[in-house]
């Protein structure tokens, strides 16, 4: 099968971007795995009109839109990419496809602390965005638990005390300058330094976050700061640079080094929300169309010269 663009991942922003370029008569094709990354969240918030929709029920109705308009939608990974005659082939678990651009829309990994229990309660009430789900959980007890990701976890114990008077950092490991402490202190953020052993649970909610000593501080909320892994790997194989953070560089398209390759959402920009993603999606796609019509019209002169 011969197409357009092969969009890669279903997420906001790969959705979005397909329903662009098959609203513009591109042919398209979008191969999704199945696993947005907000997946085990109840509700989103933050998507204007979209207030408390399921993950999966979002994506499934921008599906629909999108297959509506002529788009297709393939369930599979894509396994490699490669550069042929111009265009690309792209392996999929299942076939092959080739393409003239591919859109990488692969989203990102949160990997967690390795704490017990915060994977099980990961996107119920053990959180890493206070715009995503802190208005849900205001005025709650919340405990901010700090660790490998340090400056991360530092900005969100300062930031979730804007949703909770009642808010507890426990540095985790973080050793914190005096200055660091007092900003927190100051606005009345309690400080433990005692290390974390568990997040307690019971009846399937957030109870308490067990400290080594053996104290329990009853909480009902928890931050914490994942690491963020970006899936690049196709992106990485095609030779797309990487900037000094590792995440591939793109511009403001999207477009990475390699030309007809673009990437839109978290998989190049770990802090997009949803909105964030789908119109990173959407500004990548136009730039997709303006890079096929360019090739269009040169082909087209090489077939039909004017007369005259
Ligand atoms: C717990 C949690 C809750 C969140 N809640 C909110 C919220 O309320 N509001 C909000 O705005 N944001 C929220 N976010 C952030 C939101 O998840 C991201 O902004 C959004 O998912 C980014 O969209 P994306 O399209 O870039 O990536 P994703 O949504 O992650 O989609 C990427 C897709 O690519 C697929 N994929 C990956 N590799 C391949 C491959 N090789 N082949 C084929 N497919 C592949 C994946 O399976 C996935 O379906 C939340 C995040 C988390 C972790």
């Amino acid at each position: 099968m011969r197409v357009d663009v092969v969009v890669i991942g279903g997420g906001a922003a790969g959705l979005s971007a397909a329903t662009v370029l098959a609203r513009a008569r591109r042919t398209v094709v979008v191969v999704d795995g199945g696993e947005p990354r907000n997946a085990p969240a109840g509700h989103t918030h933050g998507f204007l009109s979209r207030d408390g929709v399921e993950p999966r029920q979002l994506l499934a109705a921008g599906r629909a839109e999108m297959v509506g308009y002529g788009g297709h939608f393939l369930s599979g990974l894509v396994t490699s990419i490669e550069r042929s005659d111009g265009g690309f082939v792209i392996h999929t678990t299942d076939l092959v496809l080739t393409a003239r651009v591919v859109l990488v829309a692969t989203g990102l990994r949160d990997e967690l602390p390795s704490i017990a229990g915060v994977r099980e309660q990961w996107g119920i009430d053990v959180l890493h965005c206070p715009y995503c789900h802190g208005y849900e959980v205001r005025d709650s007890p919340i405990a901010v638990i700090g660790g490998e990701n340090r400056p991360f976890t530092l900005h969100q114990a300062a930031l979730v005390r804007q949703w909770s008077d009642d808010v507890i950092f426990f540095p985790n490991g973080i050793e914190l300058t005096t200055q660091e402490r007092h900003a927190l202190l100051a606005r009345d953020i309690r400080i433990d330094t005692e290390p974390v052993a568990r997040i307690a649970v019971r009846a399937g909610r957030v109870h308490a976050v067990d400290l080594i000593d053996g104290r329990s501080v009853p909480r009902r909320t928890v931050f914490v700061g994942p690491t963020f892994l970006p899936r690049h790997e196709l992106l990485k194989d095609l030779g797309c640079d990487l900037g000094e953070n590792g995440w591939v560089t793109v511009d403001p398209t999207g477009l990475t080094n390699v030309a007809g390759v673009w990437a839109a959402g978290n998989v190049v920009d770990s802090p997009a929300q949803l909105i964030g993603a789908a119109a990173a999606g959407s500004r990548s796609a136009i730039a997709v169309n303006h890079y096929l019509l360019a090739q269009d019209i040169e082909y087209a002169l090489t077939r039909n010269q004017p007369v005259g």
